[in-house]
């Protein structure tokens, strides 16, 4: 790929100005050392991090993801040379030996203890989150991996999105505070006759708080009935049908919220192509069903891919959940 190419040859030309360098006199501070459109290749200097470099370099330390991931580090040496990718290299996430993929995992209820497959223990849940920290991985928000699915953005090799479905009262509990803590975000996915129905549902309030603190909400549908066209349904039903399901939240939502949601979960992830063209006729321009792949830039947006997180999983079989990179040779 010509990225690859570009960089050996950058690299080569690092390496010859580092023999420069140790030519001259130690007081000589090595700095930038390299430039061009694309790239900067210099040497960090005494007490920098990936950070710091990210921050002079790329004017904002968030970007450090970019000098990890170029270099295949996590942290850099006094003298070491870094190379800097200005820009994006890889959008699509398609290199010569595989590709990126994208886990996005899917939780419901959450509680003091497990219960059912679908309510996770607490302390299970905090010590999936501090194994995503632990482990280099990056927690993006939902918007970032639509932008990647339409090939506008590139994102940092160890991506993962964490998803809540249906609108339980008890992420607020035990949820929001280790993501809060971690800085990771969450989207949730709400069906509309469960907000504020009941002490276990969150409420409009509750959604409208966490939309302003940087975990959004899509949609679900209104009831939770499978969506996909009934056998015998004719087209008239249908479509009235899905007014109700794909339609009416989003004016809820905008009405309650002040914003409707472009992204859409469906209810137990079934879908077929009816409810897809639906989906997409309504104006959603995301939506989740439930299989356990991570996703390719390549995916289909109305047919994105999550892994369900079940209570009784070991740690091992939630790291299994995580795949970023599917080996593939292309010819
Ligand atoms: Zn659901």
């Amino acid at each position: 790929m010509s990225g690859a190419r570009g960089l050996r040859s950058l690299v080569l030309t690092g390496a010859a100005l580092a023999l420069t360098a140790c030519a001259l006199p130690a007081a000589w501070q090595p700095r930038e050392v390299f430039k061009s459109d694309d790239f900067i290749v210099t040497f960090a200097r005494e007490g920098d991090t990936v950070q710091s470099l990210a921050d002079r370099f790329l004017g904002d330390p968030g970007k450090a993801w970019m000098i990890e991931d170029y270099n295949g580090l996590s942290r850099v040496a006094p003298g070491q040379e870094v190379v800097i990718p200005k820009k994006p290299w890889s959008p699509s996430g398609v290199y010569a030996n595989g590709y990126q993929l994208v886990p996005v995992l899917v939780y419901h209820n959450i509680g003091p203890q497990a219960k059912g497959r679908l309510v996770m223990a607490a302390r299970t849940f905090k010590q999936q989150m501090r194994y995503l920290k632990a482990h280099g991985y990056r927690v993006i928000s939902l918007d970032d991996l639509v932008d990647y699915t339409e090939l506008n953005r590139q994102l940092p090799r160890r991506s993962v999105v964490l998803t809540f479905d249906d609108g339980y009262k008890s992420f607020l509990q035990y949820a929001y505070p280790i993501l809060k803590e971690l800085g990771f975000t969450a989207t949730l996915f709400v069906y509309t006759d469960y907000v504020g129905n009941g002490r276990n549902a969150l409420n409009w309030d509750d959604l409208k708080s966490l939309a302003k603190q940087g975990f959004p909400i899509g949609a679900h549908s209104k009831t939770h009935n499978d969506l996909r066209r009934h056998s015998g349904e004719s087209d008239e039903e249908f479509a009235r049908r899905m007014q109700v399901e794909l339609a009416e939240p989003l004016a809820l939502f905008e009405r309650r919220l002040g914003q409707a949601p472009q992204v859409i979960a469906y209810p137990y992830g079934a879908h077929d192509d009816a409810l897809v063209k639906k989906v997409r006729e309504h104006g959603y321009i995301a939506a989740f069903s439930v299989r356990r792949e991570g996703n390719a830039s390549f995916v289909p947006p109305l047919r994105i891919h999550r892994s369900q997180i079940y209570s009784e999983m070991t740690i091992e079989e939630f790291a299994k959940s995580l795949d970023v990179f599917q080996k593939e040779a292309f010819q």
